[in-house]
């Protein structure tokens, strides 16, 4: 019996119909017609969907189906040129691989196979197995199991791993993905840009106002730059408060900056929040795709590096190759430095100040060295930012005061007395934050069996101004062990008057900058006298940095400045040069 029968209305089973010799007419049929009952019945039996094919005059025709497989091809129809439904057995991918496989000597092929467009099509495994033949006839069994949900269900857990959950728009790997893509675009170099969108102060919004409230700015913001991109372009959330743009250029770089204009306008209408109004800027780093980019995490890494530029200057920022050639160097100076430290490779350099009026010497500024294993000098200025940038400031100052005080402690030895003169030693405002100065400097003097008043400390203006009452709270502290205190490179930075009135500072140490500048520049010579008066008033004494010209020196001597400092007297020497100059000046 053939299933075709029971579903008579169905257009394609008529067309199947057709192409099925029927069991009791041929002669095949005859011999096949005491077997047909139990075929169907195997057939019936079988939880998926099956049909007996047979190789009629060089065509696939069915011999028997089960209900399971009338199911499958009625739920497909699709219909051909002349509109007549077109069979299962003919359509494309199907009727080639069985013709294939009955031109074969296979006894039996598995693949998949796929119907319809790739959204909306159904998939199947299908298998194929030899039967005897029959009156020279080829058969084959077909069967059919339908993974269409399975495939559904493992696009839709893909999509949604690819896609934010808050905002729906793609995620980061999505993101990297598109990029990615982009990449291998045939023209993708000058073609594309990444951007990165970063909210400012968003965690402030999310502290006080609670995380509802900073879901809806976040969904708002995104509302607003889908608004502003142009179709092609891809918006992406990257991070909590960090949006990816992946921009199709038409005019080059221009059109990213454009593009980032757009953004920054379309954020410049307040937002609404619960009553509240309030405005949220952003900061943009861009990147564009060029030859040398290879990854897509490359180019997002570099349009963040941009971006962190970007929040310094507040201006759009584009990434720029070096910018990642310097990252590099940082890192590899950080991990040497590391070991320097580790290994005691540093040493110290000793400059004397010197007393203006008299030509004594007063005391030494310990400066730190770093000379590498190839005998390369490094500047303090090159590698004191990276070890405070990295936290190795800490054992790199701890360092140098133990180290200064026992060079102070040998110089009294050799000279058999209490050398007077005071080692001054620099201390980074990250260790004001972060280390206790008291106790650091306390168990440094003790270590090396130095009173208070041996040492003298230089802070610079940045490391009151980041929390003066921490910072006020630790010179009070030093103060109290007898240290002195100088304000280093005074004049750069931001300090009021008020301000240093407050703080226990015993010394003004003038910047060279304005030394340097002040027999040629009226501006820097009154700044010089403002710096000179102002000490004088608030009752400290000062030393002029960078003196390179005995004209420097009396000019400033002159002007009432206590000491100084620079090349004209000498550059920083080692600790037995340093002791046999003071042993030099001072005998
Ligand atoms: P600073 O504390 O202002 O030290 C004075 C700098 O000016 C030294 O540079 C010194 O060599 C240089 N100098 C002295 N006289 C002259 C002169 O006549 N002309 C010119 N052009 N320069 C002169 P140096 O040794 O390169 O140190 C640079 C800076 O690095 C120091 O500036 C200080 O801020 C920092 N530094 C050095 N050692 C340490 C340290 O152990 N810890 C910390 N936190 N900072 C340090
Ligand atoms: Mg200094
Ligand atoms: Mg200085």
């Amino acid at each position: 019996m053939q299933s075709t029968r029971r579903n008579p209305e169905n257009p394609e089973k008529e067309e199947e119909h057709s192409a099925r010799p029927s069991p009791v007419a041929d002669a095949q049929g005859q011999e096949d017609a005491g077997n047909a009952e139990p075929l169907q019945e195997y057939l019936d039996a079988l939880p998926i969907a099956a049909a007996v094919i047979g190789l009629m005059e060089g065509s696939a025709a069915i011999i028997a189906a089960n209900a399971r497989y009338d199911m499958v091809s009625s739920s497909m129809v699709a219909f051909g040129d002349s509109d007549g439904s077109i069979p299962l057995l003919s359509r494309r991918g199907l009727s080639e691989a069985i013709r294939d496989f009955f031109q074969s000597s296979a006894g039996a092929r598995e693949f998949e196979w796929q119907e319809g467009g790739a959204i909306s099509g159904r998939h199947f495994i299908v298998r194929l197995a030899q039967l005897p033949p029959r009156g020279g006839n080829g058969r084959c069994l077909l069967s059919l199991v339908d993974r269409t949900t399975e495939i559904e269900t493992q696009r839709s857990l893909r999509a949604e791993m690819l896609r934010d959950s808050l905002t729906g728009l793609p995620n980061r790997s999505a993101f990297n993905g598109a990029v990615d893509s982009a990449m291998h675009a045939p023209d993708a170099a000058g073609n594309f840009a990444v951007m990165v969108v970063d909210l400012n102060r968003f965690s402030r919004i999310n502290d006080s106002m609670g995380s509802l409230a900073g879901d809806e700015l976040i969904i708002t913001v995104a509302r607003r730059l889908v608004s502003v991109l142009r179709g092609g372009d891809m918006l992406a959330r990257i991070g909590g408060d960090e949006f990816g743009i992946l921009l199709r250029l038409h005019d080059g770089p221009d059109d990213a900056l454009q593009a980032a204009k757009r953004i920054q306008a379309t954020l410049l209408t307040p937002f609404r929040l619960s009553e509240l109004e309030f405005r949220v800027d952003c900061a943009i780093g861009c990147a564009l795709l060029g030859v040398e980019t290879v990854s897509s995490e490359d180019l997002l890494r570099n349009a963040q590096f941009a971006l962190k530029r970007a929040k310094q200057s507040g201006r759009v920022e584009i990434y720029e190759a070096e910018e990642a050639s310097i990252a590099r160097r940082r890192f590899s100076i950080e991990t040497e430095l590391r070991r320097a430290i580790e290994g005691d490779k540093l040493t110290l350099a000793f400059q004397p100040l010197i007393h203006l009026a008299s030509g004594r010497v007063t005391g030494f500024e310990a400066l730190s060295r770093w000379t590498h294993d190839d005998g390369r000098v490094m500047s303090p200025i090159d590698f004191i930012p990276v070890a405070e940038e990295s936290g190795l400031i800490l054992p790199l100052g701890r360092w140098a005061l133990d180290a200064a005080m026992r060079t102070l402690a040998d110089w009294d030895r050799r000279a058999g007395m209490l050398l007077p003169v005071r080692m001054g030693v620099n201390v980074s405002p990250i260790q004001i934050t972060r280390d206790d100065m008291a106790t650091t400097i306390t168990e440094a003097l003790a270590a090396h069996g130095l009173g208070g008043d041996r040492l003298m400390i230089e802070i610079t203006e940045s490391a009151i101004i980041a929390d003066p009452e921490r910072a006020n709270r630790v010179l009070e502290e030093l103060k109290r062990i007898d240290t002195e205190i100088a304000m280093d490179d005074f004049g750069t930075g931001y300090s009021s008057l008020a301000f240093l009135q407050k703080l226990p500072i015993d010394m003004l140490k003038i910047d060279r900058s304005f030394v340097g500048r002040m027999l040629t520049d009226r501006d820097s010579l009154a700044i010089v006298r403002a710096v000179l008066s102002l000490a004088e008033s608030l009752g400290m004494s000062t030393t002029a940095e960078g003196i390179e010209s005995v004209e420097l020196a009396e000019t400033l001597t002159a002007l009432g400045c206590s000491a100084g400092q620079g090349f004209y007297f000498s550059e920083p020497l080692t600790a037995d040069a340093a002791f046999a100059y003071w042993a030099g000046r001072n005998n």
